[in-house]
């Protein structure tokens, strides 16, 4: 795997492989990898794309300084584990190669009634900045294909506006969420709870279980009080939202008129560890 630190060298490389053929594969993370991240690697690697994975914690979408300064960093095991993959690339940027001009006057991107809702209303200002380093990724790399999960499954909706936005002919695939035995969603922030939250916090898993199991036979309002009743009397400290919404928009669904393609999505915290997991109904 070649390590690059500066976007120039990685993009004059990448532009010289383009030339001689190669199809690109993109996979931005954060780091602190686990199976989840290293199955999008694999995903891109199957289809014998040049596959270039990228780590950087970027500051500009943490709306709470205290996650930004816990985020679990684990850079030798990542590149380990990257190598293992058989990733062929890895960027791993300082702040100055994201932000040349700095984080002050960062540019500002219309994603319309999407950043109001769930994971925009609780995180203000998160999706701005997803879609600043994502931009700036994406124009550094221009890859053919970008991978992403469904565990952020409106960060997906988000990055795929902003790549409408940015008109580039880039083919975004929403890779399935990849779980513990017990059900957990791999995510960097479960290394921040204990065995015992870790087990507590597979309930949402479940719960997202159950509202797919009724969701043609109960109301919307009765399934979410009750998703919520249940997280509440498990050990979650806080509930940001438990919504059940058109999975085309991520507008509540009325009870009237379930559609076809609808989501459950759970945001909600494990002592003070925020905790996303959505499911298609
Ligand atoms: P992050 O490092 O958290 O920014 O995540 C980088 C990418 O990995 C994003 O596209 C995430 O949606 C994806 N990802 C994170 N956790 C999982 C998971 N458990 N299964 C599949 N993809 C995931």
């Amino acid at each position: 795997m070649i390590i690059f630190r500066e976007a120039n060298s990685l993009s004059n490389y990448l532009a010289s492989c383009k030339r001689k053929g190669s199809v690109i594969g993109f996979i931005p993370t954060m780091g602190a990898l686990h199976q989840g991240h290293i199955s999008l690697v694999k995903t891109s690697l199957s289809q014998h794309w040049l596959t270039v994975s990228s780590i950087f914690i970027n500051p500009t979408q943490f709306n709470d300084q205290n996650d930004f300064k816990k985020y679990p960093i684990t850079i030798d095991r990542d590149i380990h584990a990257l190598e293992v993959a058989g990733c062929h690339v890895l960027f791993l940027p300082d702040i100055h190669e994201i932000y040349p001009n700095g984080t002050s006057q960062v540019k500002y991107f219309e994603l319309g009634p999407l950043e109001q809702i769930l994971e925009g209303k609780y995180r203000p200002g998160h999706f701005q900045g997803v879609c600043q380093v994502v931009e700036r990724l994406l124009q550094i790399t221009e890859p053919d294909h970008l991978y992403m999960g469904q565990k952020d499954y409106q960060q997906c909706m988000v990055v795929n506006k902003l790549i409408e936005l940015m008109n580039v002919p880039i083919k975004m695939h929403i890779s399935p969420t990849t779980r513990a035995d017990s059900g957990l969603a791999l995510s960097s922030r479960n290394t921040r709870l204990s065995v015992e939250e870790q087990m507590k916090a597979s309930m949402i898993y479940q719960l997202l279980l159950a509202i797919k199991n009724e969701y043609s036979s109960t109301s919307i309002g009765d399934l979410q009080t009750k998703t919520l009743a249940c997280l509440q009397q498990n050990g979650f400290a806080k509930v940001d939202y438990v919504s059940i919404a058109n999975a085309l928009t991520l507008q509540p669904v009325p009870d009237a008129e379930k559609p076809e393609i609808a989501i459950a999505l759970v945001a909600a915290y494990m002592g003070d560890v925020r905790l996303i997991d959505n499911m298609l109904l």
